[in-house]
This record gives structure tokens, sequence and C-alpha cells, in this order.
């Protein structure tokens, strides 16, 4: 039951999605939670970590124009809400779409991105953000 299909100890580790799949219920959380909110006191011991695949839907979005005067220099962004495969939701920044057009229902996968860095002692935070995955395919394809 525990078994992980063998692809995820395949994938990059900067897919390094980890969740929580329930085994009483079956479901997934994201971030990692202790209990089961649905099952409560009958998940306790059956929770169990799992790397997330990283790719799903965008379920919603806003763009987002920061007002911080150190993020000036930041173009709008696009946050999205996004289903995971595993029905897990989860908001992080939609990035590489400048001219796209997002779209609910659009496909994307998660990728770790350098997040900020930190003044002269350069603390660099690293986290997930989303890319559509059909423009990805097509900056890929073959060249001519
Ligand atoms: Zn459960």
């Amino acid at each position: 039951m525990a078994t992980a299909p063998r692809f995820w100890r395949e994938n990059p580790s900067r897919y390094n999605l980890v969740g929580v799949k329930c085994n009483s219920c079956g479901r997934h959380f994201f971030p990692p939670r202790t209990i089961c909110p649905v099952c409560h006191r009958k998940s306790v011991g059956m929770m169990e970590r799992v790397k997330l695949k990283g790719t799903g839907k965008i379920f919603s979005m806003t763009e987002v124009h920061e007002g911080l005067e150190e993020l000036s220099m930041q173009r709008p962004y696009f946050l999205a809400m996004v289903e995971l495969d595993e029905g897990v939701k989860v908001t992080a920044q939609v990035i590489d779409c400048e001219a796209c057009d997002l779209e609910i229902g659009m496909p994307v996968r998660a990728t770790m991105r350098k997040l900020s860095e930190e003044g002269p002692s350069g603390v660099i935070h690293y986290g997930y953000k989303f890319v559509p995955v059909n423009l990805k395919a097509k900056a890929e394809g073959p060249a001519h």
C-alpha cells in the first residue's frame, strides 16, 4: 500500500513537492500535516509523506501588482491556485508566460526557482513556482 511508483524516484529533486497522503481516506495534503482534517483520530499514524508529481491545472488566478518599494523592479505577476493531479490545491506564482494567455484549466507543472536573495549576505530562498506545460513544450521543440 505504501509502495511509491517508480517515477517518483526518477523525478529530478527540483520538483520536490512533498506532501502527505492519508492512508485512511486516500486524500493528499500540501503542505504536509500530521492529522487528516477529514479522518481526524482515525488518521493518526497513517499520514504518509509522499512526493507530489507537481503537475496540475490552473484552478483560478490573479494578477498581482506589487506596491512595495523594494519590489518595484518586478513586473506584475500571476498568482494562481493550481489543482495538482493528486487533488491538492496550492497557490504559487506562474512564470515563463510573459505574453501568454493564462487560462483556467491550463496544464502547468511545478519548478523550483530562486524566490529572493537577501542583502549582502546573499541568503537565497528557493521555492516552487509553476510554468505552463504547453508553452514549455513549444520552447523545447525541435529547432528548424
Ligand atoms: Zn483522511
